[in-house]
């Protein structure tokens, strides 16, 4: 379709007739995407029916593992990625469920959150997040809002009758539990009928036209403030000021606009105040979600098929191991907790009252049973509500069985056992079967391209990953992304678990530099890479920086790559300083053997008996692995030659023979820097290379 002569071509060089009629099509594949999607909904209704008749739960993992699988397998023959086909009918799965609990929901208890407009207590009114919550739980009927200035004001105009329901936070993922909210709990009659997790996404918000420099005072309510007090003294010098709600800091800004005041609110709130945003997600931690419960004078059943959660509170006999035989009744049941709070209880000193929720219904004969043996074992128990919950985790097909999917697919494939059949070309037939599969050319012809977020690996693009060798401090790694991204570096790098010839060497922050590599990443719009050494570290590591490094030293780590490979992100693995091309090969086939195909290769020297550079750059190796595999190829100039005067050639050369990019280390004072000061090149040196690497 490509057509550089053609008028009608844009600069692409595409016909634009050509572009008009593929999108017609693309439009036409979604529109009957959508079709199928409101068919699947349709059946999914009978089901939920059904199984509401015989009080099974709508959901069964083990099924939806199965139909994974399956799914998964014959995506495998279209070229489509397994995480993809997972993520994709995750999202499916997660909607069906949804759509046939609340389905039933509505058809048992038409009035609860359907049908007439409702009466709803919440803390502060409009733009606070009580109201925000209230508003989604209840999005299915048009609401009237009751704005109270304190908690236990909204559990009284419940128990009043004044409003049909009351809305009110009980935990924060970073805050923690609401103490009061669990004491007012105790004291009242109401019980909890509803929960909804709303995401909150704190922002600094002020009257239109300010800026930053001009706010000398934030408002903010109690739990806001203590989310986002750590970064926000990082961000700006005003003072925080504690007012009763977030909807009255809002306010308070409207009000006096002379005062160079802000709030902290969400996003919405400052849309329905006329205010503006100044700096958005300013809390402390990025996962920042509150519970909040939807109390009620009655209780409304749930059917048995729908997930349920109960919350109860209880306080033990006094007696040795007395909380261990209450959780060990749950365990007996095998019926899951998914909180535990204990708080003292008034008057007896050192006394706890615990809170626990649970998956489960009332209902349910076998809850029925463990509350009855609980009951013989505590000194108090009361049930605070039974109530749906649409906690729906991922089903995830295991790594093992991903493995082996692939494996029968490709056997499929090739028509055969691949036990039997040689993977070697016939005029090689004589020669050592390969040992790798998954990482060769024979087994996938296309080049591997990989995304992470707007960048390209692999392919005809080149693509410069740069930074300091490793994160030493906020300032230097946020000056090193600003001239990253100045100089039009694509990844920013910056090792935080530094693996050191000599354990008395500088051996990288941890964890307190890859939160300054996440924010000096997020601050330049730079995707990052950090190299983790350790199987423990992965899943926080995976959290906060984009890409996985594996060092030379951990090239044959194979407990390492094993547990990379079942993780769903890029990872970048570098050879070793002593290994063969076809080491590194197998290397690479341990993580995607694992299920994760997002691997791409680093040429960084290796150890031969020449000693004048660190290392010896293997050139040779970027030609000889883009026969040998699909898997993109970088190289790593700087610790190969160990010597800042070689870095811009060897980089050069690495273009040259066709690498698909270059790692290279730079630093704003290379004398100073604590590892590899000598290969790291000055900023002008390094925006020179870039020069050079671009102009050609
Ligand atoms: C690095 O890139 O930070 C590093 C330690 O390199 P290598 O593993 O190649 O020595
Ligand atoms: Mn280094």
């Amino acid at each position: 379709m490509k057509d550089k002569d053609n008028k009608n071509a844009d600069s692409n060089g595409y016909k634009s007739e050509g572009i008009v009629n593929v999108r017609a099509e693309i439009s036409q594949l979604d529109a009957e995407l959508l079709k199928l999607l409101s068919k699947r909904r349709a059946f999914a209704k009978i089901v939920a029916l059904e199984k509401q008749q015989k009080n099974t739960p709508l959901r069964d993992q083990q099924r939806e593992r199965v139909l994974l699988e399956s799914l998964i397998e014959k995506a495998s023959h279209s070229g489509l990625d397994s995480h993809y086909v997972t993520r994709l009918f995750n999202t499916i799965i997660e909607d069906s469920i949804q759509f046939q609990q609340n389905y039933l929901q509505s058809k048992n208890s038409p009035n609860f959150k359907t049908g007439e407009s409702k009466l709803l207590a919440v803390l502060g009114g409009k733009g606070a997040y009580s109201y925000l919550a209230a508003k989604k739980y209840f999005s299915a009927s048009n609401n009237t809002y009751l704005a109270c200035s304190t908690f236990d004001k909204i559990l009284r105009s419940v128990e009043s009758e004044k409003v049909d329901y009351g809305v009110i936070p009980i935990e924060n993922t970073t805050s923690g539990g609401i103490t009061e909210v669990y004491d007012l709990l105790l004291d009242s009659k109401l019980t909890i009928v509803g929960e909804e997790k709303f995401p909150i996404n704190h922002c600094l918000i002020a009257k239109p036209g300010s800026s930053i420099n001009d706010i000398s005072e934030i408002l903010a309510h109690t739990e806001a403030s203590r989310q986002c007090n750590k970064n926000l003294r990082k961000l700006i010098s005003a003072k925080i000021s504690l007012v009763p709600s977030t909807a009255h800091a809002l306010e308070e800004v409207v009000k006096h606009p002379g005062d160079n005041l802000a709030a902290i609110a969400s996003e919405q709130a400052a849309e329905l105040f006329g205010l503006q945003v100044l700096l958005h997600n300013i809390a402390n931690h990025s996962d920042n979600t509150t519970r909040f419960l939807v109390l009620a004078k009655q209780p409304v059943k749930v059917s048995l098929s729908v997930q349920c959660k109960t919350s109860i509170a209880l306080s033990t006999g006094q007696e040795p191991g007395s909380l261990a035989d209450v959780l060990g009744l749950f365990r007996n049941a095998e019926i899951p907790l998914s909180r535990l709070e204990s708080r003292p209880i008034p008057n007896k000193p050192w006394q706890q009252m615990f809170y626990i929720d649970f998956q489960g219904n009332i209902d349910d004969a076998r809850v029925e049973k463990t509350l009855k043996s609980l009951s013989k074992l505590c000194s108090f128990l009361t049930i605070l509500g039974s109530y749906q919950t649409d906690d729906i985790t991922a089903t995830q097909v295991p790594p093992k069985s991903l493995a082996k999917v692939k494996l029968a697919a490709m056997e499929l494939q090739s028509g055969g056992s691949t036990k039997n059949k040689p993977t070697e070309q016939p005029e090689k037939s004589n020669a050592r079967r390969k040992s790798y599969h998954l990482a060769s050319r024979q087994h996938k012809q296309q080049d591997t391209i990989i995304r992470v977020k707007n960048t390209v690996i692999g392919g005809d693009n080149f693509t410069v990953i740069a930074g300091p060798c490793a994160v030493e401090s906020e300032q230097q790694i946020l000056s090193c992304a600003k001239h990253a991204n100045e100089s039009g570096v694509a990844i920013l790098r910056g090792g935080c678990f530094k693996p050191r010839t000599s354990p008395y060497s500088f051996q990288g922050l941890g964890y307190e530099g890859l939160d300054y590599l996440q924010t000096a990443g997020e601050k330049f719009g730079l995707p990052t890479i950090t190299e983790v050494m350790n199987t423990d570290d992965i899943k926080q590591i995976s959290k906060q920086s984009d890409i996985l490094q594996i060092g030379a030293r951990n090239m044959q780590n194979f407990s390492l790559l094993k547990a990379v490979g079942q993780v769903n992100m890029p990872v970048m693995l570098k050879r070793g300083i002593m290994a063969t091309v076809e080491e590194l090969l197998n290397a690479a086939e341990y993580i995607l053997q694992q299920g994760n195909l997002q691997v791409f290769l680093c040429e960084r020297g290796i150890r031969t008996f020449e000693t004048a550079t660190r290392n010896t750059l293997d050139l040779s190796a970027v030609p000889l692995l883009k026969q040998m595999t699909h898997l993109p190829i970088i190289v790593d100039p700087s610790h190969a030659a160990g010597n800042r005067d070689l870095v811009t050639p060897l980089a050069k050369a690495a273009k040259a023979v066709g690498a698909h990019g270059v790692m290279v280390e730079f630093h704003p004072n290379p004398e100073e820097a604590l590892s590899d000061g000598e290969q790291a090149l000055h900023y002008p040196e390094f925006t020179e290379m870039m020069k050079e690497l671009y102009q050609d």
